[in-house]
């Protein structure tokens, strides 16, 4: 027999519980360089190699694709990349993209070598052609297709259910790189830099403490040190104590 557990909504890392000031939160968290990422590490060595051969030909990265659990890094890691490659980016996903024609606006303004970032692409129609793009225009017996040619840009996509990419958009990408739970101690250091951020003062103790209840996951990890703030702010002296850390997440219930 099969026992359903509640979730408990501190601990559920899809990003579509998160308010939109909470997801404001998490933007100012985001690291924007390779250097300020933690974890990942054999990822981010192949990617800083990707990149740093994609910059000296002055050529558009390869399609690259994310995969793994939410809260994990594969939104933050687009924007690096990006970041790294000097060029723009625009972010949209699947499920908000389902004509052709929304997909062919946000492609024709790509300019060259920008990334074009499509969250849960598993839920986009396999549409996009390398470099070039079917359209079609009207429908019924009018209908035809029409080609635009496009600037060569990176797609970078995220899913967390690689498993129902169809394999014509699998093939899409050159680079595939899957995200894995974090350690309790790269936790901790994303803890510490996020209070940081957030110029809330917190000992080493407490910052284990939270690491070690986020499932790890980074996004669980900066929300639970948001909550946590919220009680050394009014039950304590604002400074995040073992004992203020301990107290808040038992009245989390995480
Ligand atoms: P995903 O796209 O995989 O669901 P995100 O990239 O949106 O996850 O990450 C969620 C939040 O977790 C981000 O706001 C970011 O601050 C934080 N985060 C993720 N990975 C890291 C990391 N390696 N180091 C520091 N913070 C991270």
């Amino acid at each position: 027999s099969v026992i359903f557990v509640p979730m408990n909504e501190n601990l559920n890392p899809e990003n579509t519980n998160f308010s939109n000031e909470e997801l404001d939160v998490e933007k100012k968290l985001r690291p924007l360089s390779f250097d300020d990422f933690t974890g990942q590490d054999q990822a981010i060595e192949n990617l800083k190699i990707f990149v740093e051969a994609a910059n000296q030909r002055d050529e558009a990265l390869d399609h690259t694709l994310f995969h793994g659990p939410p809260g994990l890094g594969k939104t933050t890691l687009a924007h690096i990349l990006a970041n790294e490659l000097n060029v723009g980016i625009k972010v949209t996903s699947g499920p908000v993209l389902d004509k052709p024609g929304d997909l062919a606006g946000l492609l024709t303004n790509l300019e060259e070598r920008d990334v074009l970032f499509i969250d849960e692409i598993h839920r986009l129609s396999p549409i996009v052609e390398d470099y070039k793009i079917d359209i079609m225009i009207e429908s019924g017996p009018n209908a035809r297709t029409v080609q635009i040619n496009l600037e060569p840009f990176t797609l970078i996509g995220a899913t967390t259910r690689s498993g129902l990419l169809t394999s014509p958009m699998r093939a899409r990408f050159g680079i595939s790189s899957r995200l894995n739970y974090y350690k309790k101690e790269l936790l901790t250091t994303i803890v510490q830099r996020s209070a940081e951020i957030l110029k809330v003062p917190i000992s080493m103790e407490a910052a284990i403490e939270i690491a070690g209840r986020s499932r790890g996951t980074p996004r669980i990890a900066n929300a639970l040190l948001r909550r946590v703030r919220d009680f050394a702010q009014i039950k304590g002296d604002g400074n995040i104590t073992i004992e203020i850390a301990q107290y808040a997440l038992k009245a989390l219930r995480v």
